[in-house]
């Protein structure tokens, strides 16, 4: 059990903050990709956090306490940016300010993320009362309105990564700050880009700060390529997906392709797809999206699976093959050569899906098991690249530019390149406060 004593082991200090100077401190996901929280305060006292979550890796990893707040700012639904917002309550009563998509996929998510904590044996900080509680402390508010906090208001816009995703415009009595989240300046099947907002102070994902990505529409062809070669050859291609975000992409991309699929769509991403839907001013294809949803054959029952065994392509979760419909499909189809896994997440370390690149083995129902498949990889990532991370910065104007969400040796890369710029940037570190 993971000890979390409320306002006792914060690595947040109590000191106050020099005048005209603003704090910031992250608890997590300051020199990591995922684990986000990161509190933000000024001379006047004024305090916020944004995002809290935990890595749910293999054991998971959890953020620093957070001090004593009365609100946060939760940019997006997954778990390393929102999965600790029940503690929050529990601990310090604190009012969830969210999406109204973030609002509506809360109680899946955590609930969800809490039986397969129960599963794996890493007990969570928080307990089903946490999150029946936590649920009624959500304030959700549509893009581009203005709120206040203490001396401060704010208002979210469109960041881009998944459906429901929002980036937070903060205007302090001294200066405006620009805080991304997890964001892309790239359409996505199901999102718009984010555009940049003028600020003084940008705090800016970096998870590809050293890198380009592939063209995206060549990389999707590519995709498509694929999977018409293994239907081709008679076989059945397994895409283990996220729930949110990337199997409404997935799903897109192929009922797009206008090419004679049987895809069979299993797994929680059926419900957030339903969630996306009910929400049309955050998804960029309304129309697109929902005939693709319904051109898919939802599985809902036993026999669906077995019958999804025959398909051309199975869309499932989980993305990083840890559990959920993938591994059970994968249990049946690993001995035809036929068959194929088209990867098209983030496989994080530690994760069935790391296991399998590297090894060509995975744990399936806690056996190690040989999976002799044809295994392909798919650069399909809503997170901007380090072009598009540049141009961003840049376009906000900000003089200092704090990157963060970044692993340790991705991130110096990016600040080269905003520094030749004239850019102030800044590559905190977890645990400790800064002060500009
Ligand atoms: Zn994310």
């Amino acid at each position: 059990m993971v000890l979390y004593t409320p306002g006792q082991m914060t690595s947040y200090p109590s000191s106050p903050v020099e005048n005209g100077g603003l704090r910031f401190h992250f608890l997590g996901g300051g020199d990591e990709v995922g684990n986000v929280g990161c509190v933000l305060e000024d001379s006047a006292g004024t305090l916020l956090l944004i995002d809290y979550g935990f890595l749910p890796s293999n054991p998971p990893r959890y953020p620093d306490e957070a001090p004593s707040v009365t609100d946060a700012l939760f940019t997006h639904a997954h778990l390393d940016h929102f999965g600790m917002a029940p503690w929050l309550v529990a601990a310090h009563r604190t009012n969830l300010h969210v999406t109204p998509v973030v609002a509506d996929l809360a109680e899946m998510l955590w609930r969800d993320s809490y039986k397969v904590s129960s599963i794996e044996g890493d007990p969570l900080p928080w307990d089903k009362r946490d999150l029946e509680e936590a649920l009624g402390h959500l304030q959700s508010h549509p893009t581009g309105v203005w709120n206040d906090i203490g001396g401060w208001r704010w208002r979210s816009h469109i960041a881009g990564h998944v459906v429901g995703a929002v980036m937070y415009e903060i205007e302090t009595p001294d200066r405006k700050i620009l805080w991304t989240g997890d964001f892309d300046t790239r359409d996505s099947p199901t999102t718009q880009g984010a555009k940049p907002v003028q600020a003084d102070v940008l705090f800016m994902e970096a998870t590809y700060g050293d890198s380009d990505h592939p063209e995206r529409a060549a990389e999707e062809q590519r995709f498509i390529d694929r999977v018409v070669e293994v239907v081709e050859r008679g076989g059945t291609a397994l895409v283990p997906v996220f729930a949110n975000g990337r199997s409404q992409d997935v799903l897109m991309l192929l009922w797009k392709s206008k090419l004679k699929l049987n895809v069979h769509f299993d797994g929680m991403g059926q419900r957030v797809t339903k969630t996306f839907l009910a929400h049309p001013e955050f998804v960029n294809d309304v129309k697109g999206l929902k005939e693709a949803f319904h051109w898919s054959k939802r599985v809902s029952s036993k026999s669906d699976r077995k019958k999804a065994l025959s398909a051309d392509v199975i869309v499932t979760t989980s993305g990083m093959l840890d559990g959920g419909p993938s591994l059970w499909y994968l249990n049946r189809l690993r001995n035809d050569q036929r068959n194929a896994i088209l990867l098209t997440g983030y496989q994080a370390e530690g994760s069935g899906g790391r296991l399998l690149t590297e090894t060509g083995r995975l744990q399936i129902f806690g056996k190690l098991t040989d999976i002799p498949l044809e295994v392909d990889r798919f650069a399909l990532s809503n997170h901007a690249g380090q072009k598009q991370l540049l141009e961003f910065a840049l376009a906000t104007h900000a003089k200092d530019v704090i990157l963060f969400h970044s692993d340790p040796d991705v991130r110096p890369t990016l600040a080269d390149l905003l520094e030749k710029e004239g850019v102030q940037v800044h590559m905190p570190h977890n645990h400790e406060s800064y002060t500009i």
